[in-house]
């Protein structure tokens, strides 16, 4: 029979999979001898047996009340008992943390008579009759989906009328009658006294929790696969609101949002844990537990350091006292901003805890991206209009909203107000710039989530009153209004009033040169790493550019070449004049006209670009798009040729270029008279651009340059195609005197030619794979129209979890990559393969083109910083291949 359930000193990292995170962790710190209050895991497997069929694996209950049994007796207290009542949490816990996202139930076991027995044991009626009302709320919104306002009234009013000291107990059972109304009216049925029923129950709501609205958006914005369900623990209840000398908290090892060294997080005294989470009362610092409980703090501490220790990097947990008794309630490796990130890996190199490989894949390409974003300029900006807790790191400019519909609903950049967010917010957090919040700390749900997602958050600025009905939020007697727009500074906590200049961040400095690598830790950090990657990397990463300072810039950033520069680019602006005369010319002599007067144009390009990148190689492609793009569009021609004609006036060369643009038109020009073929049609055109580079070229040879020029011909679809321009290229160089030798080479981006990639490396030296064209065309999807119509509802229905034009679909277009590459070097040993598509600068397609074998990704100048640490962290994932790319 399966087995569905493990006690917490059979848990262990490496079964995360079937205990989930916090199951496996709750398992190690059992394991390391760490005060955790007994209990067990329910399996995943449980969970998907409950998702695949609506009800708990069979003989499920049996074998809780048999774990059940054994925690009973290690604590000498019974689930039920009317005069020492066992009182338990339930808590999800998935392979992936979720944070808040899932169900908790805490105080499973209270009744009419077990909470009877609470108050003598623990020698408080007031705390007994306050978690009895606690459960009674929980579990009716979680088992029932009952909404919590009505409770939250009957509390509000109550406190309202309470005593200095808060409610009595008396007032507290009235309470408990209260709700327990409530839920008969809401639910149909009383509140179950069966502590076993209320076990059960909790466990299949926190199944059914899985599918929640909310956690399936959370796992689609994280990329968390679907089927992997969650485990529920269930774990004896400690208090941590028994009065002054018990309390609740949240604690890292390190700063989270910066790196920093020491112990940091928040405690909130004479408080059950959810209190902290939730951000409901403002937390103390951690610090300030020495002063009320030294003994317990100097125990917390070491068992950070332990935990450190023995995970080797950065952990949260979350802690209880109850009555002096400190209790572990959970740890993980923590979630931190990209910048502690950076930080801490490099730390704990330095403290010998993990080597400079590990730290390598401790971040991500994605990370260092987000910390080359801008900062506030802080020279001219106002006085702040209040501070916070800066949350997560960012710069955050936008229209203030107040609730997550006006969110998700706004044209252009927004910030979140709330007084605290919770869960359903999550739409709203997505689509909001920036989040500021007048609770909680830097461990409540706005600042655990938008970290996560690297959005800018403020939290806890407590001199907010936020309004939402009115639609204002006030601090002192300034008044914002809905639609005013505020900055929101995300290291410093700062509120602004309107737009506050930004500037370029000191990562995006350091990597352009302008900053030395000592400037700060967070620089040193990333000039460490990043140096390790080009150290180890076997990928090499060239830029996509056309111009001479986009070149110079990705030299800087660490480009070493150009792996693509599409000439089309050359010819807009007053250019397109020249193209015009091109497609209106009339006879050959007119056609050789046109191009004789692009050449000099192009060739001053070619140098620029051979200058810029002296000694490396800078791939040139000839034409691809279709011609008429570079005409007028239809309807502005029909205009002003009906105009001319309406004033009686000769529409002259408007006339011609409306009947070019009618004849030309094409139903799917993305599949029509562009790339090789244009070559091939319009003669003389890529001749005219080959003669520009070898001129050029040479050149450069006689300024004494190391120009390293390649001829790339896009779109090729068949060998013949690519011979016939080979032999015209082939004819041009031999005649320009001092050209170099240089290499042709096609980009493979039609299917045909990954599946003919053997016969067409005969005729090619290099192949570089345009991954936009390919996966449009081995996808059939219009790369301009279908991001914007129908990927909402794919993303939404899970056909994929990101767009395969941000992401290369590995399974289809990589499929295709692999074949091309094995087939292309079969002919040609030698054959140089990179890819220059979007993707070549996405750090988990860059992990693929490592594994297919590729020599070079190209991509925009700004991403090269990030493809060459992505790049790096593949190296070793190959190598070792314990690749855990969240
Ligand atoms: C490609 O198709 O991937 C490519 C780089 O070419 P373009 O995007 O210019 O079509
Ligand atoms: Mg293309």
């Amino acid at each position: 029979m399966t087995r569905y359930i493990y006690d917490f000193i059979e848990g262990d990292r490496s079964r995360a999979d079937l205990l989930g995170g916090k199951g496996a962790n709750l398992g190690e710190m059992t394991r390391l001898g760490l005060p955790v209050p007994p209990g067990f895991t329910v399996s995943t497997d449980a969970c998907r047996a409950y998702l695949n069929t609506g009800s708990p694996p069979d003989g499920l209950f049996e074998e809780i009340n048999a774990h059940l049994r054994e925690v009973e007796a290690r604590l000498g207290r019974r689930l039920g008992d009317r005069h020492d009542p066992l009182l338990l949490a339930v808590r999800s816990g998935g392979r992936y943390s979720m944070p808040g996202m899932m169900e908790t139930i805490l105080d499973i076991g209270l009744n009419d008579a077990t909470v009877v027995g609470l108050a003598a044991r623990a020698d408080d009626a007031r705390f007994a009759w306050d978690s009895y009302r606690r459960l009674i709320q929980m579990f009716a919104r979680t088992v029932h989906g009952v909404p919590a306002e009505e409770f939250d009234r009957e509390l509000a009013a109550l406190r309202a009328t309470a005593g200095p000291d808060g409610p009595t107990a008396e007032q507290l059972r009235d309470l408990v009658e209260t709700y327990q109304k409530i839920f008969l009216r809401q639910v149909g049925h009383q509140f179950p006294q069966s502590p076993h029923e209320q076990l059960y129950l909790a466990v299949r709501s926190v199944f059914a929790s899985w599918n929640s609205e909310r956690a399936r958006l959370y796992r689609r914005q994280e990329h968390i696969p679907d089927d992997l369900g969650t485990a529920v623990n269930v774990m004896a209840m400690v208090f941590g609101n028994l009065g002054p000398d018990s309390g609740t908290g949240v604690a890292f090892t390190r700063d989270p949002a910066t790196g920093a060294p020491g112990v940091y997080g928040d405690y909130l005294p004479d408080a059950q844990g959810e209190d902290v989470v939730a951000g409901i009362r403002n937390t103390v610092a951690l610090p300030e537990l020495e002063r009320i409980d030294p003994a317990s703090f100097r125990q917390l501490t070491g068992i950070m350091a332990t935990l450190e220790r023995h995970y080797r990097d950065l952990c949260d947990v979350e802690f209880t006292i109850e009555r002096g008794k400190l209790w572990m309630l959970q740890t993980r490796v923590g979630k931190r901003t990209a910048a502690a990130a950076f930080v801490i890996a490099a730390q704990l190199v330095d403290e010998g805890l993990i080597t400079l490989d590990e730290a390598l894949c401790r971040v991500t390409g994605a990370q260092l991206g987000r910390l080359m974003f801008p900062a506030f300029d802080l020279a001219d900006a106002p006085p702040p209009l209040t501070v916070g807790v800066g949350a997560s790191p960012g710069a955050a400019v936008g229209r203030v909203v107040f609730d997550s519909a006006a969110a998700t609903a706004a044209d252009g950049p927004v910030i979140l107000v709330r007084r605290e967010t919770t869960p359903d917010d999550l739409p709203g957090m997505i689509a909001a710039a920036g989040v500021l919040t007048s609770r909680g700390g830097k461990t409540s749900h706005a600042a655990v989530v938008a970290r996560g997602m690297g959005r800018t958050c403020v939290c806890g600025a407590d001199a907010l009153r936020i309004d939402p009905e009115r639609g204002e939020l006030t601090i002192g007697d300034r008044v914002v209004r809905a639609g005013e727009v505020i900055s929101i500074d995300g290291t410093s906590g700062r509120v602004y009033p309107g737009a506050v200049p930004v500037q370029p961040s000191p990562v995006a400095r350091y990597l352009a040169g302008e900053l030395a690598p000592q400037a700060d830790p967070l620089v040193a950090a990333v000039h460490r790493l990043l140096g390790h990657a080009d150290a180890v990397r076997r990928l090499g990463v060239r830029a996509n550019a056309d111009t001479g300072p986009d070149a110079r810039r990705a030299r800087a950033l660490g480009a070493t070449g150009i792996g693509l520069c599409r000439t089309e680019h050359m010819f807009l602006g007053e250019r397109r004049e020249l193209v015009e005369r091109l497609i209106l010319a009339d006879g050959p002599d007119e056609v050789t006209a046109a191009l004789e007067a692009l050449l000099p144009l192009q060739r001053a390009d070619f140098t620029e670009l051979l200058a810029a990148m002296d000694g490396l190689p800078v791939t040139i492609r000839l034409l691809d798009p279709p011609l008429h793009e570079f005409l007028p569009p239809l309807h502005t021609l029909t205009a002003r040729v009906a105009r001319a004609e309406a004033t009686g006036r000769d529409p002259g060369r408007d006339g011609r270029l409306l009947a070019a643009v009618r004849r030309m038109h094409e139903a799917n020009p993305m599949l029509g008279l562009r790339g090789v073929r244009l070559g091939l049609v319009i003669p003389g055109l890529f001749a005219m651009q080959v003669r520009a580079v070898a001129e050029a070229a040479a050149q450069r040879v006689r300024d004494g340059g190391d120009p390293r020029p390649e001829i790339m011909v896009p779109l090729v679809g068949d060998v013949r195609e690519l011979a016939a321009v080979r032999a015209e290229t082939d004819l041009v160089l031999a005649g320009v005197p001092d050209a170099p030798a240089m290499p042709v080479g096609t980009m493979i981006e039609v299917p045909r030619a990954a599946l003919t990639a053997g016969a067409i490396a005969a005729q090619a030296r290099f192949f570089s794979f345009g991954t936009n064209d390919l996966t449009q065309l081995t996808w059939a999807f219009s790369r301009d129209d279908v991001e914007g119509s129908f990927f909402g509802t794919y993303l939404e229905r899970g056909i994929f979890g990101v767009s395969p034009f941000e992401s290369i679909d590995a399974a289809g277009v990589g499929r295709l990559v692999r074949l091309a590459v094995a087939e292309g070097r079969a002919t040609r040993p030698d054959l140089t393969v990179g890819v220059c598509g979007e993707h070549g600068g996405d750090p988990d397609s860059v992990a693929f083109f490592a594994d297919a074998g590729l020599d070079y990704v190209s991509c925009s100048p700004y991403r090269v910083p990030i493809a060459r640490l992505a790049a790096g962290r593949a190296a070793i994932e190959t190598a070792t291949d314990t690749s855990d790319s969240r």
